[in-house]
């Protein structure tokens, strides 16, 4: 029998080929080229910007991104790097939503502080909240640190204080970070992916 060699198509150019098809699809339907209609809104949209490859700030998977800004640095567009043999182009849904962290007017971009019985957010600097960050843990495990339990075991251990750990955490901040914590004696250690 002979063999059939089929043309290799990259995903890049996979991609291109779906949009051909349905743009085809389009044609039929609405009397004129969808996909055609589609790049020149992409291509007015980032006409000229300027490509720079970045990370998804999310998750441990991290997904590679491509960011077109414009001549002011403003982005313009996030999207999931083809290139990337992590992601091959596709983002999940909160990595979609990326954008938002440099565009969104609601994005808060400084420390708030609530105090005990206040209705009111204040603005503090990042200085003054990791001065009360540290004395907050200092109090709390001071006031809560057991060295014996009741039968007599030293476990030298605080109960009174938990950390969860972020998911964009790398393999060396987790491990950094649970040995903190384990050497202040906490032994509730929470990931926020499983939360
Ligand atoms: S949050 Fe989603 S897009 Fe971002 S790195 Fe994780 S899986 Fe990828």
């Amino acid at each position: 029998m002979r063999e059939v060699h089929l043309p290799q198509v990259s995903r890049r150019d996979f991609l291109k080929i779906g949009a051909a098809t349905a743009g085809g699809t389009g044609l039929s339907a609405l009397g004129f080229d969808l996909a055609e209609a589609t790049q020149v809104k992409l291509g007015l949209r980032i006409a000229g910007a300027t490509q720079a490859h970045s990370i998804c700030p999310y998750c441990a998977v991290g997904c590679s991104i491509l960011t077109y800004t414009d001549t002011k640095g403003k982005l313009l567009q996030i999207e999931g790097d083809p290139d990337s043999p992590v992601n091959e182009g596709r983002l999940c849904p909160k990595g979609a939503s990326a954008m938002q962290l440099a565009t969104s007017a609601r994005r808060v971009d400084s420390v708030q502080h609530r105090a005990p019985g206040a209705t009111e957010w204040k603005t503090i600097t990042w200085n003054e909240a990791l001065d009360k960050i540290a004395q907050n843990i200092k109090d709390s495990r001071d006031r809560t640190f057991v060295q014996q339990d009741a039968n007599g075991n030293t476990v030298n251990r605080t109960e009174g204080i938990a950390f969860a750990g972020g998911a964009a955490f790398s393999s060396e901040e987790g491990y950094f970070t649970t040995k903190v914590m384990r050497s202040l004696g906490l032994v509730h250690l929470e990931q926020q992916a499983r939360v």
